[in-house]
């Protein structure tokens, strides 16, 4: 975990430590609670729906983090102050060892796609898995290692996860929405983790006034899909290029381009309601 840890300071408990200082990292174990929030001209974007979520996958885990939303978002502010990244993503692990509690906060270097991956639409691929705890964001190094294998061999940026019945559900760290017949579809919520840049695009469409449906797709119907993307902190709303050997024109359908610029939009709502609060 510290290779993926940059700049030179983490916070830990809510101290700076030099990143010198690892052995805090290697008392994290596999399991633990973490997220990744998105760091815009200095302001960790929708933090408050991070830091629920987090929370809430503590109390999945039987446990409870010992800290509130203020403390965290503060923490994250001294490493914004502290490191002057401004642009970045951090991320928040929250582990129990030996009955003490580690709460690591560090800015990563994010994987973001890049322009051309915008007007072009991603190639993914499908994989056969299922995440056991859906609700919850947990760091499964296991799983997530053979994922990585197959999406390298293929050169996919994403892997779709699809079920014992053969439904795409989501992908490894996005969520997903097809376009088919001129109407959204999105996986129910009971099976997907409940992205906070899922929730935003259902509000988009909502103003944006076309239909979202919370159904499964089964991987059959694929070949009539108009259209596909992913959603998450890193990717915001990412088109779909192909799926295996599935081209999808995602990237020039008129309406996921609408639903990406309202979401950037949306981002720098977001940074300017911030900062009038400061
Ligand atoms: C983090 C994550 C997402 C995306 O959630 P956001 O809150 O939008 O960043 C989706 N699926 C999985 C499995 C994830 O871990």
């Amino acid at each position: 975990m510290k290779r993926e840890a940059i700049s030179d300071v983490f916070v830990l408990n809510q101290e700076i430590h030099s990143i010198e200082h690892t052995d805090m990292f290697d008392q994290i174990r596999g399991s633990s609670i973490y997220e990744v929030i998105k760091i815009m001209d200095g302001v960790p974007l929708f933090a408050g729906e991070h830091i629920g979520r987090m929370k809430h996958s503590a109390a999945l885990s039987g446990s409870a983090i010992p800290m509130n939303a203020d403390e965290i978002i503060t923490q994250i502010a001294m490493l914004v102050e502290h490191t002057q990244h401004k642009n970045i993503n951090v991320k928040l692990v929250w582990s129990q060892s030996r009955g003490k509690d580690l709460f690591l906060t560090y800015f990563i270097r994010p994987e973001y796609p890049g322009r051309q991956a915008y007007l072009l639409g991603v190639h993914t691929i499908l994989f056969q898995g299922e995440r056991e705890t859906p609700h919850m964001k947990t760091i499964s190094s296991s799983f997530r290692e053979r994922v990585r294998e197959a999406r390298k061999k293929s050169g996919a940026y994403e892997a779709l996860l699809v079920n014992e019945v053969g439904y795409v559900t989501e992908g490894t760290r996005s969520n997903i929405f097809f376009l088919k017949e001129g109407k959204i579809y999105t996986p129910p919520a009971e099976a997907v983790l409940l992205g906070v840049t899922r929730r935003h695009v259902v509000e988009i469409c909502e103003t944006l006034e076309i239909e979202v449906r919370e159904e499964n797709l089964h991987q059959k119907e694929l070949s009539e899909l108009e259209g596909a993307f992913i959603t998450g902190t890193t990717v915001d709303v990412l088109p779909i290029g192909s799926i295996d050997d599935r081209p999808i024109p995602s990237a020039s359908e008129p309406r996921i381009q609408k639903i990406v610029a309202c979401y950037a939009e949306g981002m720098k709502a977001c940074v300017r309601q911030f900062k009038q609060q400061e």
